[in-house]
Formats: structure tokens, sequence, C-alpha cells
């Protein structure tokens, strides 16, 4: 049953081959036997999970089958979910539950979509690699040896090892797509308001978003169908139509006119990802599509830039962890100055910290112009890039990240050469633009991915370019193998 696209699990559903809760308990027992491994999930909702399949099969025999229903989704931690623990990774959360819902878990549950539980992802989504998390690190399921890339790196490993059929993710400076290429996913960053912020925790408000964690673009049009939309509660959302992403999937690529940047090959890059990337576009090459080298002249400021504006944001987001309103609380503290700096001391980790005391020594009196206001001015110069970019290509496409699949540990105390690892997402948020990753090919059997780029609110098309390659190729369909046949590091090798 975990090999089926979402598709095919719907219509699995739909004719009685198997019931959503038959399905829910399929991917519980996977969950309980594998998850030990992977440590993918912090909270999994096993009655909660069982409920809900129970009223999808009550409404599919009554004829509102609708393409979601019955079927088993895992979302990271950082949406809240009504009654059940939401703790963003972090300690500070460890004893938060939320008592309503983000608006991306409404509409899953009115559509009738069963939450298997809560995925692990790094502190506050600040990371990489998923090893910030208080919960612990999660394993890569192509080699537990190795990270699964972060933030969102619970669901992505929870997806390329089938412990669920899809999840959700959200994406600061390449949180989803990051760890999707590591694990050898379909991972999706819609466009900056196409998706409803509300519940959704806030890290850099002015960059996050949540998307879709899929095993191919025909499963991503599915979820994004469901999350996408205006909404009432997030003034940042767009009153925008919503399309049907999926009839658009199979539109035809000739004409499509690709740009590769020159910034994003080259230095800094890996041979062997650089190699995946150049074959996968000749792939395109074969769909019809022509290739225009193009230049996003500012690429090298992104990550200077992102790390002032997004700890900037942070900063100010995280006040509101202070040990009074909920959260975490010291115990017995001497007075009220005591409680907050015990409580954040205690309840935050290192990455956090470092994120808050950039944050606000960039916004304090006297650094402000020559920070925050600085990093704003450079952040418009990175928009313009992709305007002028855009005006003469349809899509963007490069490397996702730099390297493969890193082991654990390895760069835990370099923070620089960690935040290096978001050098072709970064610029992305920054511009506010749709981003996505999929899976082409693998470099010493670590996945390899391909990112595409694309105007203000074309995820559509996102979703057919994608959908195109991955009817020619089939690298979205490989599986990692299970751990059990995988070596364990001795720490000795290479
Ligand atoms: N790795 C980046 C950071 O640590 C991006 C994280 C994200 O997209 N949530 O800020």
């Amino acid at each position: 049953m975990h090999n089926k696209s979402l598709t095919e699990l719907s219509n699995g559903l739909a004719t009685n081959e198997f019931s959503s809760v038959e399905l829910t308990q399929h991917y519980l027992d996977r969950i309980h036997r594998l998850d030990k491994v992977y440590n993918s999930f912090i909270t999994v909702t096993a009655e909660l999970a069982i409920t809900q399949a129970k009223a999808a099969d009550k409404r599919i025999s009554d004829g509102q089958q609708s393409p979601l229903c019955g079927i088993p989704l895992a979302h990271k931690d950082i949406f809240c979910t009504e009654g059940v623990k939401t703790s963003c990774g972090s300690k500070m959360l460890d004893n938060f539950v939320p008592p309503y819902n983000a608006t991306v878990i409404e509409n899953f549950n009115a559509a009738g979509a069963v939450t298997l539980g809560k995925t692990n992802m790094d502190e506050f989504a600040m990371g990489s690699s998923n090893e910030s998390s208080f919960y612990g690190a999660v394993k890569n399921p192509w080699d537990i040896n190795c990270v699964p890339g972060g933030s969102s790196g619970g669901s992505a490993a929870a997806v390329a090892a089938q412990l669920t059929p899809a999840a959700t993710g959200t994406d600061t400076g390449g949180s989803i797509r990051q760890p999707a290429a590591l694990c050898g996913i379909t991972g999706l960053k819609p466009t900056y308001g196409r998706v409803s912020r509300y519940g959704m925790i806030a890290f850099a408000s002015s960059l996050d978003q949540g998307g879709p964690m899929t095993r191919s673009a025909e499963d991503a049009a599915l979820l994004l169908d469901v999350m996408a939309g205006f909404d009432e509660k997030d003034s940042t959302s767009m009153v925008k139509d919503v399309p049907d992403y999926k009839s658009t999937l199979n539109d035809k690529l000739d004409g499509l006119t690709i740009g590769l940047p020159k910034e994003f090959l080259g230095d800094g890059l890996a041979p062997e990802i650089e190699k995946a990337v150049e074959i996968a576009i000749k792939e395109y090459e074969a769909l019809g599509a022509t290739l225009k080298e193009i230049s996003l002249p500012n690429t090298e400021l992104a990550i200077p830039c992102y790390y002032i504006i997004a700890p900037s944001e942070a900063s100010a987001n995280l006040s509101r962890f202070d040990g009074v309103r909920y959260g975490h609380r010291c115990e017995n503290p001497k007075d009220l100055f005591d409680l907050y700096t015990r409580t954040r001391e205690e309840g935050f980790g290192d990455e956090v910290k470092r994120r808050i005391l950039v944050g606000s020594y960039a916004l304090s009196a006297g650094f402000y112009d020559a920070y925050y206001k600085k990093a704003q001015q450079i952040r418009r110069l990175i928009k313009n890039d992709f305007v002028e970019a855009f005006k003469n290509v349809d899509v963007i496409m490069g490397p996702t990240v730099p390297n493969p699949a890193f082991k654990l540990g390895e760069k835990s105390n370099d923070p620089v050469s960690m935040y290096l690892e978001d050098i072709y997402t970064i610029s992305t948020n920054l511009a506010g633009l749709p981003g996505m990753s999929i899976p082409a090919g693998f470099t010493a059997q670590k996945p390899a991915g391909l990112q595409l780029i694309g105007d203000y609110f074309s995820e559509g098309k996102l979703l057919n370019i994608a959908h195109r390659f991955q009817q020619a190729t089939d690298w979205h369909k490989q599986c990692p193998p299970e751990p059990s046949m995988q070596k364990p590091s001795t720490g000795q090798e290479g």
C-alpha cells in the first residue's frame, strides 16, 4: 500500500480495495516499526488518526469522497493542532497544546484527510540539518549516518521512508526544498501569500511559507489544492483564485524557456550534483524546452541579507515566549527579571539564542540603518534580479543544494558552513517567489535535487514542469533501503 501515489490511494478507497482505517493502521504500523531509527515524528496521533479514518470511511460510503478524503498525512510540528502538542521542535513549547487549528490543518480536516502525527524539525525552524531539534536529530532514510536536511527534516524523512504518503513543511530560506533534495522527494514552497500562515508558528514572518512535501509533483498538486487560498485570518494571504493544479499537470513543454543562472553553477557546487543537474536539464531539452544562460548578479548577497532579516524578525517573534503567557516556565523565579531570563535560558537551544542575539543587535538603535535597513535594500535588488530574469525566461533551474546529505555532526559546530547549504534557496524567499525541488538522480547513493523557480503565483506551471519530468524519469520512484539493511557508522570510515 505504501508504494501507491495519492491518486492510487484515493482510487483504492473509492473502490473499497481498502478502507481508510486499514490504510491508516498500515502507516501507523510502519511508523511504530521504523521510526525508532529515523526519529521523524515528535508526536504520533494514533487515536485521533483512527477516529478521523472512521469518519472518512463513513463519508466515502455516503458517496461524499473528495481527493484527500481518508488519506493519512503528517504535519510539521510548527502547525498548531487543536488538542495535540505543537512543540516547534523546542523545549520552550514541549508542554504547549494549542486550543485551535492552523488554517492549513483546518483545510485538511475539512477535506477529510487523516493526521498521523507531528513531524520533527529544527528548533523554531532554524537550521538546515534537523540537528537543532529538542527531540534529537532525524536520520536520512538513504543513509542513517547522514542528516535529512532541515528544518522540515522530519517531514522529508517520513515521506522518503514511506511512513506517510505525504506531509506538510514550511520554508523560510529553503526548509522545504533543501530536505526534499537531501531525502529524494518532491517539495514545493509556494509564492509568499499563497498559503495561510495563520496558526503556523512564526519564525520570520515576511519569509515563512507552508507547502507540500510529497513523492511526486502530482501528489503535491493535490495537497496544494487544499492548502492554498485566501484566509481572512492572515492579512498577508492573497485574495487570488486557486487554480485546479491537477488540470494543468500534463500541459506540453514545447517552447518553454529555461533560465540557467550562471551564479548557481561552478564555484562551491559539488561536481557530482552539477552533473546530475546537467543531465536533468538535458531531459528538459528532449521534452521541447530551450535553455538560456541568465545572471542573478546579487546571489552572493542573499545569505548575508537573509541572516540579518530572518534573525531580526525572529527576535521580535520569539519575544512572546517569556514564561508568562504559555510554554516553558522556570521553577521558583526570584522576581520578574529572573523569570524572563531563566525561562528563556532554559527553554531555547543554542541556535535559537544565536539568532535572537543577532536579530536584537541588528535592530538596536544605532545599528538599524547599517544592518536592517541595508539588508532590506539588498532584498529589493535580489527581487529585481528575478523580475529582470523572468522577462526572458519561463522558469529558472539549477541545483537545490550545493552538496549531497552530509554526516550527522559534520557541520553542527560551524554555523557559517551550515548557512551556506541554503545558498541556492534563500534568494527565492527574499523575493517571495515559488520554488520547488524534485529528485534528479543520485550521487554515491544519496539523492540529488533539481530546483525549479517560477514567477509569482506560477505554482501550476512549476507542478506541470515537474510532472512532465517525472513522467519521463523514475528518480522520484526510488525508495531507500530499510534501516536493517544499512550499517550504522563506526566513525572510522573515510
Ligand atoms: N536553514 C535556514 C535557516 O536556518 C532556513 C530555515 C527555514 O527555511 N526554515 O534559517
